[in-house]
C-alpha cells in the first residue's frame, strides 16, 4: 500500500509538496485553517479539509496517528509551528517533517521532535549562489559538510577520452559513479566508456576536489 501523508500548511511550500506526492500517486490528506487556501488545493490533493493542527482534538478527529509522514508547512506562525510537531509527535507518528524560518525556529523544532527539519529559504538561495558560482554544476547532494555528489558537465577538451585516460580519481580525487546523457543513465560505467560532448558525469568527492573539476574549463 502507499504511503499515508499529510500537509498541513497549504501555502506555496506545503502546496508545492503535496502536489509533487500526489503526482507521484501517494494518498495526500491537505490541511489549512484557511478555507481559500484549501479550495485552491482540491485538485492537487488526495483529500483537503480546513482544520487548526494546534487543537489536539481536531488532530485526533482528523486521525493524524495513521499517517506515515506528516508534513507541517507552517511558517510565519511560529508558536503554531511548534505546537503542532509537538502534539503531533506525542500522537504517535513516526516521521514528521517540518519547515523553519532560521536557525533558532530550527533548533525548537527539533526539540519538540521534528525527525526532519527544512530551510527553505536558505537552502534555494545556498543552492543558486553555488549554481551561479559553479555553472557547470547541474545539480548536487551534500553528504556533509565537505562531501558531495554533483553532476558536472564534461569540459570540452575532456570529451573524446575514456574515463581511465580522464583519471579523475587520480588528478582530482572524485570517483565517478555514472554518466548522464540527456535522459539516459548509465550506472558504474567502464573504464573503458569514452566522455561524449553533452555528458554529464556524476561524481563524488569532497567539495574543494569537485570545485577544481566544476571550474576546470
Ligand atoms: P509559503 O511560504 O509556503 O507560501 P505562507 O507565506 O503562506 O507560506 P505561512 O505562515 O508559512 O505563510 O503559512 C503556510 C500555511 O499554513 C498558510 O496557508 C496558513 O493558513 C497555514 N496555517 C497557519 N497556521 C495553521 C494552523 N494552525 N493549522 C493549519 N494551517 C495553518
Amino acid at each position: 500500500m502507499a504511503d499515508q501523508f499529510a500537509v498541513i500548511g497549504l501555502g506555496r511550500f506545503g502546496l508545492s509538496i503535496a502536489r509533487s506526492l500526489f503526482e507521484s500517486g501517494q494518498e495526500v490528506l491537505g490541511v489549512d485553517v484557511n478555507e481559500e487556501r484549501v479550495e485552491n488545493a482540491h485538485p492537487y490533493v488526495t483529500h483537503a479539509i480546513i482544520a487548526d493542527s494546534t487543537d489536539e482534538e481536531t488532530l485526533k478527529s482528523i486521525g493524524i496517528r495513521n499517517f506515515d509522514t506528516v508534513i507541517v508547512a507552517i511558517g510565519n506562525d511560529i508558536q503554531a509551528s511548534i505546537l503542532s510537531v509537538l502534539m503531533i509527535k506525542e500522537l504517535g507518528v513516526k516521521k514528521v517533517i517540518a519547515k523553519a524560518l532560521n536557525k533558532l525556529h530550527g533548533q525548537v523544532l527539533t526539540k519538540v521532535g521534528a525527525d526532519w527539519v527544512v530551510f527553505p529559504e536558505r537552502d534555494m538561495g545556498i543552492r543558486v549562489a553555488h549554481q551561479l558560482l559553479s555553472p557547470n554544476v547541474l545539480n548536487f547532494i551534500e553528504l556533509s559538510k565537505d562531501y558531495s555528489v554533483e553532476e558536472i558537465k564534461i569540459p570540452e577538451q575532456m570529451t573524446d577520452k575514456t574515463l581511465r585516460e580522464l583519471d579523475l580519481r587520480a588528478k582530482f580525487n572524485l570517483s565517478v559513479i555514472a554518466i548522464r546523457h540527456e535522459n539516459d543513465i548509465n550506472i558504474s560505467p567502464s573504464p573503458d566508456k569514452i566522455i561524449d560532448q553533452g555528458d554529464v558525469l556524476v561524481v563524488i568527492g569532497e567539495n574543494r576536489d569537485l570545485e577544481r573539476f566544476a571550474n576546470l574549463q
